[in-house]
């Protein structure tokens, strides 16, 4: 063993469901510090092992929320675990969460930029980034752009993001979806490179020229997203300790080890 691996101290022993808790917390700050969440919007994660999942309570400031903020709540809305109420925009989540088995964590947004994409006549946010392959599939727009709070409006958003992994929302915000919670960070980082990247090219007067499908087969061939995520993460969690927008006892539970680290191939 080596000197700093003596020095480390062990990490801590957490459960599953507060790992993935301390996760979602972790990424609603990172969020927050990146712009993409302000006073409003929520990350939820699925629990592994439960039929439940994760979503910090409404009131609680996205800069702030740590593991007593986060909330345990059912597919029915019912808080299980916690003192406090899920936000009122709740239905999005349980909506989402019902409709699509393969998603573990979801994120609602108020992203200036993106929603500047459903106010605009004639233009779409399209895959114009390398990284932004990840929505080929499209991003369609969900025409309500009231706040969700009735199941039918979860259920009507839902099924507009149907098998894609975004939804805008009309005048209101977006949706992401992923298989991660530190996934979903990752995703919506790019997402918002993406959107500003579409949006210099029109403010230069400029058409855009998105990826074409051709393009995206390339890229997809070199990608190598698990590793892609695991050191963006490690990047992100880090800067933001140091920064102090994430408590340093975080560390240990939050940044991969050195092992996690280790890339052994370079393509699949
Ligand atoms: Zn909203």
């Amino acid at each position: 063993m080596s000197l700093t691996e003596q020095l480390r101290p062990a990490r801590s022993a957490t459960s599953p469901a507060e790992q993935v808790a301390l996760e979602t917390a972790a990424t609603t700050r990172l969020l927050e510090a990146e712009g993409i969440l302000d006073y409003s919007g929520h990350v939820s994660t699925r629990i592994p092992g439960r039929d439940a999942f994760t979503i910090q309570i409404g009131s609680t400031s996205r800069a702030e929320v740590s593991l007593e903020s986060m909330l345990v709540v059912d597919y029915d809305g019912k808080v299980l675990e916690g003192d406090g109420q899920p936000p009122s925009e709740l239905p999005i989540h349980l909506e989402i969460f019902r409709a699509r088995p393969d998603v573990q964590s979801v994120l609602h947004s108020h992203m200036e930029l993106a929603i500047a994409f459903t106010m605009m006549e004639g233009v779409t946010l399209l895959p114009m980034r390398a990284r932004a392959s990840r929505w080929k599939s499209g991003i369609p727009v969900d025409p309500d752009p009231s706040h969700i709070k009735l199941p039918e409006q979860g259920r009507a958003l839902a099924k507009t993001l149907g098998p894609h992994h975004a939804v805008l929302m009309r005048a209101h915000g977006l949706c992401l979806v992923a298989e991660s919670v530190r996934a979903l960070f990752i995703d919506a980082v790019h997402f918002k490179e993406n959107a500003a990247a579409q949006m210099r090219v029109l403010q230069a007067g400029a058409r855009p020229i998105p990826l074409t499908d051709a393009e995206i087969e390339k890229i997809e061939r070199m990608e190598m997203r698990d590793w892609h995520i695991k050191k963006l993460w490690n990047y992100y969690v880090r800067k933001a300790i140091d920064e102090g927008i994430l408590p340093p006892a975080w560390k240990d539970p939050l940044v991969p080890s050195k092992e996690m680290l280790k890339r052994d191939k370079f393509m699949k």
